[in-house]
């Protein structure tokens, strides 16, 4: 049976599997992505029992990378990047050359080649983003400085790959050909720069086509179908671009696909609707980013660890200790507070997708020996295993009252703020509330989905935010981070339990009322954070049940 539907079976038992190990590593307190690389090895040909098409499953992993990277793009925004490249960018780049030069020492002494040792170093060198922003988010770190250079980071390692990715295929063309012809003549430096000028013209047409065209297209066929009023067909527009442009960037231009969809989520992030367009890709971006673990989990074979234990815990050693030592050093360099510094390096104490992504391109063009990337996969578990372990110490250590913490205390809290509240619609309800707020002389502000009414009200003096509250950019413009009270007036319950999820996340101090229609709706947004529910429909029915009673008493009064 498995063989006849090898696509379905795949399905099934990698998302299936990947559950369960998820959530069992979720109940352990470890990131859900080690849950999924075990359920990997799990349906790989390395373990007994059940064995996954392993080519089905690099394909299918395919298509998690080119979302996982449509989602870094979707998710750059050059204004932050600009506020911490002054610290992110030396810290970063300082670290990848260290790093990958200590990786190709360990290559070249485990008797590989110096390209060989390159490739591992790199992949060694980047943290996983998916793992590090899922610690920051847990512990609401997002918004905070460090956050913002943890974020700054990353990104700036993800472009450094991206980087190495465009320029690894022509070094294993190049190598090819050295190997072939034996010694390194003039002529083949020549070649050698005309390759890379050969890609970088490539890449760079490409670009310049997506600047161009794409930047005027894309939002335009998105405002387009966005008032065709289908969330459907808005999905599926999305869908279409991203594996559209990382398709034909890869048909076309030989660039790679994971490539391709990092300029689609550039050139989408140029628009305004950019948020909603991350909201609707982030189910299907999950479903195959968890394929993605666990197709990486598959190509891994767990004797090595017992077969050969030397090389990984040198691995294991790079990544947790050399790594951290080495950022935290960077970052005391570069002046930032010790704090700051030991729970930064912490969170990025492990390596994760780009890791693999590296490793695997560079095993397939035949730079990094099979052995490597195991090493790559053996150390990325282990230090995902590790990562608790490793911000459990910082926070330690952090505690020390060596250094005072910056008190934000008893000032601040001295003098009495202003109430400031935000409020989510202004239809039918939120405008009466906003009218009582008016008239109170409170400090508030309106996140309404309708454009026009936006901009009416902003015409009026009321500051105003057009655009999905459900979407946490629009939120922050609002100010729900500083605000003390949010209202939560949309009718829809669904949508109404994204907007309180997403404002608990934003702060979690706020206080929450929401509108809800049934009880099975109330109970969903307390669930979620909202503090004060109230239904429409049983406010209603009270009033009116209120008003019966008095009248009925006046008709009929009670006989003593
Ligand atoms: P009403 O049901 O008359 O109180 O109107 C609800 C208002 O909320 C309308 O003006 C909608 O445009 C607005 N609205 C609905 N969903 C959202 C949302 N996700 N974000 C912001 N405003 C919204």
């Amino acid at each position: 049976m498995p063989h006849e539907t090898p696509l379905i079976s795949l399905l099934v038992a990698g998302l299936g599997l990947a559950f369960v190990m998820g959530w069992i590593a979720a109940r352990l307190r470890l990131s859900p992505i080690l849950g999924y690389l075990v359920a990997g090895v799990i349906v790989g040909p390395f373990t007994p029992g059940f064995v996954a098409d392993a080519k089905l499953a690099a394909e299918v992993a395919e298509v998690g990378v080119i979302l996982l990277m449509f989602g870094v793009g979707l998710h750059f925004s050059p204004r932050e990047l600009l506020s911490v490249r002054a610290v992110a960018a030396p810290a970063a780049l300082i670290q990848i050359l260290v790093v990958t030069g200590i990786g190709a020492i360990i290559g070249v002494m485990l008797g590989w080649t110096v390209a060989g040792g390159v490739v591992f170093g790199l992949a060694l060198s980047v943290a996983s983003t998916v793992v590090s922003l899922r610690a920051l988010q847990e512990r609401r770190e997002m918004q905070t400085e460090k956050g913002r250079l943890t974020v700054g980071w990353l990104v700036i390692e993800d472009f450094a790959m991206v980087l190495a990715m465009i320029l690894l295929p022509t070094w294993a063309t190049l190598r090819g050909e050295i190997d072939a012809g034996g010694a390194v003549t003039a002529l083949d430096f020549q070649d050698a720069a005309s390759a890379i000028a050969l890609t970088f013209g490539k890449v760079i047409l490409f670009v310049l086509i997506m600047l161009v065209a794409g930047r005027r297209f894309v939002p335009w066929l998105l405002h387009q179908v966005v008032h065709s009023g289908s969330r459907e067909l808005f999905r599926l527009a999305v869908l279409a671009i991203a594996l559209g442009v990382a398709y034909a960037a890869a048909a076309i231009f030989d660039i790679s696909l994971a490539l391709g969809a990092l300029f689609a989520g550039l050139v989408m992030a140029e628009s305004e609707l950019s948020q909603q367009a991350a909201n609707e890709t982030l189910p299907l971006r999950d479903a195959f980013a968890v394929l993605f673990f666990v197709s990486v989990g598959m190509l891994f074979d767990p004797m090595i660890l017992l077969r050969n234990p030397g090389p990984l815990i040198a691995t294991v050693v790079v990544i947790v200790i050399v790594r951290t030592v080495l950022g935290y050093a960077l970052l005391r360099l570069l002046a930032q507070p010790r704090n700051a510094a030991l729970s930064i390096t912490a969170s990025r104490s492990q390596i994760g997708e780009f890791s693999f992504i590296i490793a695997g391109l560079g095993a397939s063009l035949g730079l990094l020996p099979e052995a490597g990337r195991d090493l790559v996969l053996g150390g990325a578990i282990i230090s995902i295993c590790l990562t608790p372990a490793v911000t459990w110490l910082a926070d330690r250590l952090s505690t020390a009252p060596s250094e005072p913490t910056a008190s934000p205390g008893p000032v601040a809290n001295a003098v009495p703020r202003p109430a400031r509240a935000v409020l989510v619609g202004h239809g039918r309800v939120g405008s009466v509330i906003a009218a009582a707020l008016e008239a109170d002389g409170a400090e508030f502000a309106v996140i309404e989905d309708k454009e026009e009414l936006a901009v009416q009200l902003n015409g009026r003096g009321v500051f105003a935010v057009a655009g999905n509250a459900a979407s946490a950019d629009r939120m922050r413009t609002a100010g729900v981070e500083r605000a003390d009270l949010l209202f939560v007036t949309v009718p829809d319950g669904f949508e109404a339990g994204r907007i309180v999820e997403a404002a608990r996340e934003i702060n979690p101090a706020i206080t929450i009322f929401a509108r809800a229609h049934s009880a099975a709706e109330s109970e969903h947004l307390r669930a979620l954070g909202a503090d004060l529910i109230v239904s429409g429909e049983k406010e209603i029915a009270d009033a009116m049940i209120a008003a019966s009673m008095a009248l009925i008493s006046r008709k009929h009064p009670p006989t003593a």
